[in-house]
């Protein structure tokens, strides 16, 4: 057993570090923040210094990195926010089940510019009525000649309306089908008329805003649709792991950074003459927090060292997601508690972290959906015994 990194990944992590200290400062976060706004000028970097590239294939013009490496590089951005994580997970996670399933002639289409920065990837799966059980969705894609006709309503599309940006939309393409079944995913640029895309304002993650869609017969071509039609379950199910992983690895970084700042301001705040770290309360808090926080590492990295082995074992990915997300949002409110006033002031980033852990609990499968996975995977029956036809 070894729970050290090799010198590379080392290296690796002080320059995620280093670009992120120098671009992504106080200031920048809490403007993007306020105004809910993409981080442009972040991104370009991530494209510049090859970290978007990262994961892909040497043949697409990537660094074929493994999955470790993926979860460093995840971790240390989260470590300025998990909300700032997503504009650089979201779109690659999407560009990979590309690869995953793409064609020859796909994968030049739309994986050579996306590395080149030059387009970038959102995913649709939710609707209104159609949230944990996703495979309800109603929105339908109707072929017509060489073209699919899209009709119907999506919700909850994050980074959607994001400049540049294809969404991967899954649609119903067989509408008598049961739920999970018949759909398939399609690639549509975000100007295609017919697409109304439109702000859903939310207390956190605003780096990556989240839109309501409106397709009202959106035309998209054949070519445009990835795998096979009605295949779509399989590819909204593939790469699921991988997400888990690199997500809790932003929960993580964000978690530690929670920590660092609450540590740091117990130790120089004083009240009643002394700093309030030496105060019990305070000193134990902080030490239920940073063994938590450890906790959550390793349950993290033992998820990537799981799923780079190719091992898929579900019941502890889910793991790793459910108490990484609950451990962020307990550090987090314990953290705006020791800074009192501070921490509930816009001032200090402390508030943007907890609006941020507040949401984690909620996307990627939220904690009750975990819940349900782990105690399948212990053989228990925890939806009553009761099961979709
Ligand atoms: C900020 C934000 C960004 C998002 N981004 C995207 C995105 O980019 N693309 C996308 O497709 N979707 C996105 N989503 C949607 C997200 O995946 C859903 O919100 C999530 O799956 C939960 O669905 P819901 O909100 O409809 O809640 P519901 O499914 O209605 O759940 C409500 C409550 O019931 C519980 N519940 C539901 N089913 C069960 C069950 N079987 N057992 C026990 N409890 C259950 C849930 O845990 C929850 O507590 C985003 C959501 C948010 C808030």
């Amino acid at each position: 057993m070894d729970f050290g990194f090799t010198e590379e990944q080392d290296d690796l992590r002080q320059l995620v570090r280093d670009i992120m200290t120098k671009r992504a400062t106080d200031d920048y976060l809490r403007e993007l923040d306020e105004a809910s706004e993409f981080p442009y000028e972040l991104y370009d970097e991530w494209v510049k210094t090859g970290l978007l590239a990262l994961p892909f294939p040497t043949e697409l013009g990537g660094d074929a990195a493994g999955i470790m490496e993926f979860v460093i590089v995840v971790e240390e951005i989260g470590r300025r926010g998990y909300d700032v994580s997503l504009p650089y997970c979201a779109p690659i996670f999407n560009a990979l089940n590309i690869v995953r399933h793409g064609t020859v002639e796909q994968l030049e289409m739309f994986i050579r510019p996306f590395l080149a920065g030059d387009i970038r990837f959102s995913i649709s799966m939710s609707e209104a009525e159609a949230g944990s059980d996703a495979g309800a969705m109603r929105t339908t894609a109707v072929r017509n000649g060489s073209d699919y006709v899209l009709n119907g309503a999506k919700m909850w599309a994050s980074g959607a309306g994001v400049k540049d940006t294809y969404i991967n939309l899954y649609a119903k393409t067989d509408p008598e089908a049961p739920a999970g079944k018949g759909l398939s995913l399609f690639l549509i640029p975000n100007d295609t008329p017919g697409l109304e895309i439109n702000k859903v304002h939310t207390l956190g993650r605003r780096m990556f805003p989240t839109t309501s869609i409106f397709l009202d017969n959106v035309r998209v071509p054949a070519e445009n649709r990835i795998g096979g039609e009605n295949e779509g379950w399989t590819m909204m199910m593939s790469g699921l792991e991988l997400e888990r992983v690199a997500t809790s690895a932003a929960y993580l970084g964000n978690a530690l950074t929670v920590v660092e700042e609450a540590l740091a301001y117990a130790k120089t705040r004083e009240q009643f003459g002394s700093p309030i770290g030496s105060f019990q309360a305070i000193a134990h808090m902080l030490a239920d927090m940073d063994t938590s926080v450890e906790a959550a590492r390793l349950l993290t990295y033992q998820a990537a060292w799981l799923v780079e082995q190719g091992i898929g074992d579900r019941k502890r990915i889910s793991q790793a997601k459910l108490f990484g997300s609950e451990t962020f949002l307990d550090v987090a409110q314990k953290g705006l508690q020791i800074m009192g006033g501070m921490g509930y002031s816009m001032e200090t980033p402390m508030q943007r972290h907890l609006r941020a852990a507040l949401g984690t609990t909620i996307t990627a499968g939220t904690s009750q959906i975990q819940r349900q996975t782990i105690a399948g995977a212990l053989g228990l029956r925890p939806d009553g015994g009761r099961r979709r036809g």
